[in-house]
């Protein structure tokens, strides 16, 4: 016996079909758009120069988003693109 190995799954930005590691469902993942601290730090920096009218506007690009997988099944993180 080997030592186990762990398959490290990369995520796109859409859903995907992969058997969940957690309830061993075969299922297509439930995405969801999320902002992260960098999408906070742009909203900050565009009101620190005055542009506060666009601060919401990263919160709209989906290049500053991290689309986080989750399962449908059992409802675990999977994990999560970032652009
Ligand atoms: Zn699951």
């Amino acid at each position: 016996m080997g030592p186990n190995v762990i398959v490290v799954q990369s995520f796109g930005p859409e859903t995907q079909r992969m058997i969940c590691p957690y309830c061993s469902a075969n299922v297509s993942t439930r995405v969801e758009t999320e902002a992260n601290a960098k999408t906070h730090l742009f909203a900050l920096l565009l009101c620190l120069i005055g542009c506060w009218p666009c601060a919401p506007c990263p919160y709209c690009v989906d290049s500053c988003l991290v689309k986080k997988h989750y399962c449908p099944s059992c409802k675990s993180y999977l994990g999560q693109f970032e652009n």
